[in-house]
């Protein structure tokens, strides 16, 4: 008594075995998909959770290497106007 049972959703070791490589009864992790997440995890482990921040920053990345890419392209035509505009 005295100690509230606020671990119930975390299922103890060995409660229930997910068969692997198939995602009924359990979510897999979702960048190696192969384990089974357990309880509140986003990934399985601390390596799939690096993998999965690395595969963020390299969005992040791309997603800033777009937007640099149209503003250059902005700034292109703007200045291909301008010299069109000198030489007429
Ligand atoms: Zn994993």
């Amino acid at each position: 008594m005295g100690h509230p049972a606020n671990r119930a959703e975390v299922p103890a070791a060995g409660v229930r075995t997910p068969l692997r490589g198939n995602g009924e009864g359990a979510t897999l992790c979702p960048i190696c998909r192969e384990r089974p997440l357990r309880g509140a995890q986003t990934a399985c482990s601390p390596r799939c959770r690096a993998r999965r921040h690395r595969q963020r920053q390299d969005e992040a990345r791309r997603a800033r290497d777009a937007e640099v890419r149209a503003l250059l392209l902005t700034a292109q035509e703007s200045i291909e106007a301008a010299r069109r505009r000198l030489e007429d």
